[in-house]
């Protein structure tokens, strides 16, 4: 399984824009992996994870074509994940496409379709094809077995994801706070291996975090001492901190260190792993 970081800030990206502060003063500095776009997350080069107003930027810079990847799945519908208004342009008259194209399947909660149904063209949009994924039932979503575990955050029914392809398993802790009792009776009951955890990193290398919707360093450190005593993550377990704000400490690139030293991977915008 490759996973491949297109994006990797919170809702402003860094430097945010109309911002004057410490770290995107230092970010339009120091430039390079300093500078993080709205949040995207591609595997394998077929399934596509959230799809931001920086989607098109993403597919200019890293050589993409959306027409060639079918399964689009959306964690939540925050802005920096969710831009339905690009999705227009699948229309056939916008979108040019074979005609044995095989479509779009596009995956998340309930909240997901108010925004793709009342787009301009959805009426005529057959090959756009909508489907609701109920919490902690596994979905085959373009091969991939897909579970979501509702998350704590700020909009109605927000998904974080396990997604396996049945050789290797991820965890994609995004965006959520502290989990729901739910979800962590589920992970600690249902005791699977993952090969890597992506986590919310929103609040940097903060020890306490005043809101609740996203997680901070010491918390994600305590994530990964439970996981550990119940043999979800072992030593080879990839563990990423992803989706930095500039309102934390430590969340430019050239802070990696801090991180770094306890075994975490900072992710950046194009960072690409392959689990084998
Ligand atoms: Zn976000
Ligand atoms: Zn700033
Ligand atoms: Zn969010």
């Amino acid at each position: 399984m490759k996973i491949r970081f297109l994006g990797t800030a919170a809702a402003e990206g860094i430097p945010a824009m109309f911002c004057h502060c410490d770290n995107c003063e230092r970010a339009r500095k120091a430039g390079g992996r300093n500078i993080r776009t709205r949040f995207q997350t591609l595997i394998d080069g077929k399934l596509n994870i959230d799809f931001p107003a920086d989607a098109y930027m993403h597919e200019l810079a890293y050589g993409l074509n959306y027409a060639d990847i079918r399964y689009y799945l959306f964690t939540h519908v925050h802005e920096d994940h969710y831009y339905p208004l690009d999705f227009n342009y699948i229309y056939h008259g916008l979108g040019h496409v074979a005609p044995d194209h095989p479509g779009y399947d596009v995956y998340g909660s309930e909240d997901i379709l108010p925004g793709l149904q009342s787009l301009e063209h959805s009426g005529d949009m057959d090959y756009l094809r909508l489907h609701t994924l109920r919490p902690y039932e596994t979905a085959d979503v373009g091969g991939y077995q897909v579970t979501p575990l509702r998350s704590n955050h700020g909009t109605p029914n927000p998904y974080s994801y396990i997604i396996s392809d049945g050789s290797r398993t991820i965890l994609y802790l995004h965006d959520t706070g502290i989990l729901p009792e739910a979800s962590l009776s589920y992970l600690l009951d249902h005791g699977r291996h993952f090969d890597l955890v992506s986590y919310d990193c929103t609040g940097g290398n903060y020890e306490h975090l005043d809101y609740t919707s996203h997680l901070c360093f010491r918390e994600i450190r305590e994530y990964t001492q439970l996981f550990k005593e119940k043999a979800l993550i072992d030593d080879h377990t990839v563990l990423v901190l992803n989706h930095f704000s500039h309102n934390s400490p430590d969340v430019n690139y050239d802070d990696r260190k801090v991180y770094e030293d306890l075994g975490y991977l900072m992710a950046y915008d194009g960072l690409e792993l392959e689990l084998r």
